[in-house]
């Protein structure tokens, strides 16, 4: 690893200084803006080649860089004052200087990169904490299978303008219905709830008709277009059966995860989350933004299944627990994880949607996005105390250096101190009072949700 890294930042240090060479004398920069562009490309090469190749490694990209920027200006800060210790105070030759600066460079940039910066830690839903083992068939490991196959199935499907794809997925659904059936996992009137989330094109009347023509099927309409979210829950609240799947009508989620999901239901998991393997299908846009968002919830305390959309099942048990949370704005990908029961993973490949067009564009996305913090954490809120405190504190400190440069030296401006710093000072304390008033509204915002307190596995 060492070696690899060495090998890195020869590498990059040399184009990076090609870099700053062909910057001054062909493009004619100036030094500094030279220095700057060779430099920075250095560093992101750096972090390149170091992410795939040196450690392999990493957190959430964002998270990565910063802490790689991090360590690189810890080392080179280092390596400055030490290059100046032995050049100025010992009077070293100044190549002999930089060459004693080099060593604490590599040393800090090296530990720090291995364990700080490219660090694993939860890198994938199976690093947190859930179970992978996936049972292959009824049969195998009885010992741990807890219920006996025959499940009431429901499968609930939100669908928005869906028209051109709703008898293929409910053709398609039928074979897969078909085939559990036959192999005894699921029971032969397990259903489909199809719920129209007041869609303007024919998915309604596609629905009534499918309705009398495959008997698995049923519909619910909603009487306007409610999103996405609140059509799902109208599905789950409407479904009676023992175990219930949402799935996407588009069916970009592979199917072949609901047998995995029963299996895993039936070896006594109530919540089975299904994630995506990989996200090579997305846009770099799409996938960069998820990877963002999934840091910040994060970082805002908020507990998700990393790349898990709204493909899971639910047991009864579960359904009826998320009865009890009455709020309104529900996003059901904080909520669910928060129950606490017994939950795992099925992973599965994302494809392409075979007819339509998405109908999450980029403000729904964001309104979702947005909901996923607002609903979960008063970070923000309690941000304003901080930046309060900082503000105040940080005047504060001018303050004595004021007082110093009144008294001390004789740089002090007439007037200035007088201006400038009750600004500061009485910006900071109205921000700590707002953060103040910020920690009761986030206190009401948390009560008036009514969630339960607690949710209970068992009592003996
Ligand atoms: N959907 C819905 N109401 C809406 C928007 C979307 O019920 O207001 C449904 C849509 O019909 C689909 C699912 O939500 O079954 C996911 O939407 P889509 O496939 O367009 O999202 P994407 O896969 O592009 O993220
Ligand atoms: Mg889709």
């Amino acid at each position: 690893m060492l070696v690899k890294f060495l090998i890195v930042g020869l590498f990059n240090t040399f184009i990076g200084l090609a870099i700053i060479y062909l910057a001054m004398y062909f493009l004619h920069f100036d030094e500094v803006a030279a220095n700057a562009t060779g430099y920075g490309v250095g560093v992101l090469l750096g972090f390149v080649l170091n992410k795939r190749w040196t450690f392999k490694n990493g957190n959430l990209l964002t998270t990565t860089f910063l802490r790689y920027i991090l360590v690189i200006a810890v080392g080179y800060t280092t390596n400055l004052e030490t290059v100046l210790f032995f050049a100025n105070r010992l009077n070293f030759d100044s190549y002999l200087a930089q060459a004693f600066g080099i060593l604490p460079y590599t040393l800090i940039t090296y530990f720090g990169s291995k364990y700080y910066a490219f660090r694993d830690k939860k890198k994938h839903a199976n690093s947190q904490g859930y179970d992978e083992a996936e049972p292959e068939s009824l049969t195998e490991d009885n010992n741990t299978l807890i219920k006996g196959g025959n499940i009431d199935l429901n499968i609930v499907i939100p669908c928005y303008n869906e028209q051109d794809v709703l008898f293929e997925t409910a053709s398609r659904l039928e074979s897969l219905l078909d085939e559990i059936t036959e192999e005894g996992l699921i029971s032969p009137k397990s259903q489909v709830y199809f719920v129209d989330d007041g869609s303007r094109d024919r998915t309604w009347s596609i629905i009534e008709e499918m309705t009398v023509t495959k008997p698995f099927v049923r519909g619910i309409k909603l009487s306007r277009n409610q999103g996405h979210q609140n059509a799902l829950i109208a599905g789950l609240f409407s479904a009676t059966g023992e175990a219930i799947i949402s799935i996407d009508a588009d069916l970009q989620d592979d199917l072949g995860a609901i047998r995995k999901m029963l299996l895993k239901y039936l070896h006594g998991c109530e919540i089975v989350y299904g994630v995506r393997r990989s996200r090579s299908v997305d846009t770099f846009f799409k996938r960069f933004t998820a990877r963002g968002y999934y840091a910040l919830l994060h970082l805002m305390g908020v507990d998700v299944v990393i790349d898990h959309a709204d493909y899971r099942l639910m047991s009864r048990r579960a359904i009826e627990i998320l009865k009890d949370f009455t709020e309104v704005n529900l996003f059901l990908r904080g909520i669910i994880p928060q129950m606490g029961l017994k939950s795992s993973v099925v992973y599965y490949d994302r494809g392409e949607r075979f007819a339509g067009e998405s109908k999450y564009p980029l403000n729904k996305m964001l309104e979702l996005a947005l909901q996923g913090i607002t609903s979960f954490s008063a970070v923000p809120l309690r941000a304003i105390t901080s930046l309060g405190l900082f503000l105040s504190l940080g005047s504060f400190g001018v303050t004595l250096w004021v007082i110093w440069s009144r008294f001390i030296s004789d740089a002090a401006i007439p007037g200035w101190a007088s201006t400038v710093l009750p600004i500061y000072f009485i910006g900071g304390i109205q921000l700590l009072c707002l953060g103040v008033i910020a920690e009761y509204i986030a206190k009401i915002y948390l009560e008036t949700k009514r969630r339960p307190r607690f949710v209970i596995e068992k009592i003996i």
